[in-house]
């Protein structure tokens, strides 16, 4: 644990009520950003990946690194190379993170397909890794977007062995829990996440499902689309096009 942790601080933030918690974050949060006219009672976020388009150049890696401050060796989000061959045998790899792209390699099987799936937070509806925050830092906005109070964060590291796809990690410097916030602090001034810009091939794309016109909430509404891991039960906000069934 990064933080020293008196038991009269835990006990304190723990009888705070979830609620309080909540609305007073979210009105912190837009009034610290001085977006007095956002309204988060408009907006419901979802994320597409179209994993039949992503060419695994690394650039929404870097554009994310660059845009949160990721620390080397650490990510908010990834991009794995998936190969698949005859006999259901799979290779899965993920240079650091793919932000470089993907080098050649020899595998001691016939690839029969292969694709490259970029990942992220999935911004889930039922949050194993807020269901476990002793002190309620880790929390679901209005406008559906999981975050973390890194000022209330103990760095327990719960939320990161309970995240059950690798989205989190503990900041090597502020040791305090840290994940994809889907660019927050764009977002709710109407800009698209860092890495959706940055896809040459549009494969990253983001939309509001209360948004009738929206073109990803159509897209999800019309079109095959499946999310990561459906058996957990967390229904992400993620959604991804052009999956292949061994990919998880
Ligand atoms: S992907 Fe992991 S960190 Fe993100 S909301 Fe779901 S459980 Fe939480
Ligand atoms: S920028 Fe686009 S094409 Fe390149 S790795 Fe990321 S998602 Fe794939």
């Amino acid at each position: 644990m990064g933080k020293e942790t008196t038991r009269r601080g835990f006990l304190e933030a723990a009888a705070t009520t979830a609620l309080a918690i909540t609305l007073g974050r979210k009105a912190g949060l837009a009034a610290e950003a001085g977006l007095s006219e956002y309204n988060w009672e408009d907006y419901s976020y979802v994320y597409l990946v179209d994993a039949s388009k992503c060419i695994g150049c690394g650039m929404c890696v870097q554009a994310c690194q660059k845009e949160n401050r990721v620390p080397d060796g650490f990510f908010r989000t990834w991009v794995e190379r998936y190969r698949i061959g005859e006999g259901g045998r799979v290779e899965v790899d993920s240079p650091n993170g793919g932000i470089n792209g993907f080098p050649a390699t020899i595998l001691d099987f016939k690839v029969t397909k292969g694709l490259f799936v970029p990942k992220l937070c999935n911004h889930c509806k039922n949050t194993p890794c807020t269901q476990v925050c002793p002190v309620g830092a880790s929390y679901t906005t209005k406008d559906g977007v999981v975050l973390v109070d890194d000022k209330r964060c103990i760095g327990c590291g719960y939320c990161v062995q309970a995240c059950p796809y690798g989205s989190r990690y503990l900041h090597p410097v502020s040791h305090v829990a840290d994940k994809c916030t889907w660019c927050y602090h764009r977002i709710t001034r109407g800009l698209k996440p860092a890495c959706v810009m940055a896809c040459p091939v549009g494969a990253r794309a983001f939309g509001n499902m209360k948004n009738l016109q929206d073109p990803v909430r159509k897209t999800i509404a019309t079109q095959p689309v499946l999310v990561l891991q459906p058996e957990l039960l967390t229904r992400p906000n993620c959604y991804y096009k052009g999956l292949d069934k061994e990919v998880r």
